[in-house]
């Protein structure tokens, strides 16, 4: 799950970073409105945590172009102001949730989870392929009912294979879920991670596996030779 966060304060944002990213989201940080912007047009984020005292612009002007836009990513918006005029506003501005500041690391890590889960959005909690089940609250990959270890980049990278199981993924969609703007992505790197993922799924007997599609992506698919098919 990729997220923007926009928040002028530094320490504080990345003391927020920090604290979600240890919980497997990957993060991205910007302190301004505009640089907002730039990221939200450039990649399709699953959640926005949106502070409303930018110093260029008002979070509020921003969310409104975004959904003005037809644009329906799950914002959640913090704020110090503490007024029910605040709150209203931002609901009605497109706001999907408010969180006031301060507030609890793991009070914000509900919230987001609350939102990724919402009826209507793609997102259910726990995703089935095959034999896999991948828990995407919990953090938690399940193969024939037994938890496996997987590292938090791998587990990226079969998320997003098994949410659209049975369809291509291009390896750059995989490689803009997996990566923050700030992250170092040498080249083979979703190959690195798609190999060792391989491995892992053969050790615990998945009933699926991954196929590359040349010079386009990836593929999850439920193995026919193990499923009574062939
Ligand atoms: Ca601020």
């Amino acid at each position: 799950m990729r997220l923007l966060l926009v928040e002028d304060h530094e320490r504080f944002a990345e003391f927020v970073k920090n604290g979600l990213e240890r919980e497997g989201f990957t993060v991205d940080a910007v302190t301004t409105a505009a640089n907002a912007d730039a990221a939200f047009a450039a990649v399709s984020y699953d959640t926005v945590i949106l502070d409303l005292g930018l110093p260029d612009a008002d979070g509020l002007t921003l969310l409104k172009a975004w959904r003005d836009q037809g644009n329906s990513t799950p914002v959640l918006i913090l704020t110090a102001r503490d007024g029910v005029d605040d709150r209203v506003k931002g609901l009605n501005s497109g706001g999907d949730d408010y969180l006031l500041k301060p507030f609890e690391m793991q009070e914000l890590i509900a919230r987001i989870r609350a939102l990724l889960r919402r009826p209507g959005g793609t997102l259910g909690t726990v995703i089935e392929v095959g034999n896999i089940a991948f828990d995407t609250s919990a953090r938690e990959v399940r193969i024939q009912n037994k938890a496996i270890t997987i590292s938090r980049r791998e587990m990226g990278v079969l998320e997003h294979l098994m949410r659209r199981a049975g369809r291509v993924v291009p390896k750059d969609v995989i490689e803009d879920k997996i990566y923050g703007f700030d992250e170092e992505v040498s080249s083979n790197s979703v190959e690195v991670h798609v190999s060792r993922l391989r491995k892992r799924l053969t050790a615990s007997h998945a009933d699926c596996a991954v196929h590359t599609i040349r010079g386009v992506g990836y593929l999850l698919a439920v193995d026919e030779e193990n499923n009574g098919l062939v």
